[in-house]
């Protein structure tokens, strides 16, 4: 962990490996997010995701090329205009949000002060909080992992496994009420999938 996110030098080729490890996650486990979205919404998660992600392995370059505040923005614009839905609004916000407050090289701590401030946003902007069966249920645990010098990948599975007995209170599977007990939230398994891209690409690094 501390090799992973201790003070970054995020260079260009970083950037782009980081970039294309979360989008061709996403895009690998399209169909797995997209029948957890069958079960407890419309269906579209993972075909939304997918669409969003192959627009920003379009411009992986360009997007590579920008030091990160303003490459995180970049994908975060490219999501807000391709994914739909309400994950397409709330991950373009997390990402512009974190393009906003991280410096170009942050450390561990620069992390977890940009990452509680995008969740804020996406908490104001899906107007939800923990507890409601969505990606919060993911990202806040995982911004406390970080904060804890705890593993945030490992974290973020439990936390996505622990959205499966939760009554949605929050987006489609809210319509479910008791029925979407028993599933796991869809767009708490992409964040977790996000989280472990981002892990795995860092520590490759090394
Ligand atoms: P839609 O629900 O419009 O079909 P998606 O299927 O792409 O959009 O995304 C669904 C996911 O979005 C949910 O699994 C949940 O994690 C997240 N989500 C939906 N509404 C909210 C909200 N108000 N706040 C936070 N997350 C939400
Ligand atoms: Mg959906």
């Amino acid at each position: 962990m501390e090799s992973g996110l201790a003070t970054m030098a995020l260079d260009e080729t970083m950037r782009r490996r980081l970039i294309e490890a979360v989008a061709h996650k996403v895009i690998a486990h399209a169909d797995e997010l997209t029948a957890l979205d069958q079960a407890i919404g419309d269906g579209d998660h993972g075909i939304n995701m997918k669409r969003g992600f192959e627009a920003v392995l379009a411009d992986l370059n360009g997007h590579a090329a920008k030091p990160l505040p303003d490459a995180l923005k970049a994908v975060g614009m490219a999501l807000v205009m391709k994914v739909g839905g309400a994950s397409g609004p709330l991950y373009g916000t997390l990402f512009m949000t974190l393009g906003k407050e991280l410096p170009p090289e942050p450390s561990v701590d620069d992390v977890v002060r940009a990452f509680g401030i995008a969740i804020d946003a996406v908490k104001a902007r899906g107007k939800s909080d923990v507890g409601q069966k969505t990606m919060i249920d993911v990202l806040v645990p995982v911004r406390d992992a970080l904060a804890a010098g705890e593993e945030p990948a490992a974290a973020a599975d439990r936390a996505a496994e622990a959205t499966i007995p939760i009554r949605a209170v929050r987006g489609r599977a809210s319509f479910l009420g008791e029925r979407s007990i028993g599933h796991m939230d869809p767009g708490a398994r992409s964040s977790a999938l996000i989280v472990a891209a981002v892990v795995e690409a860092l520590e490759e690094r090394e």
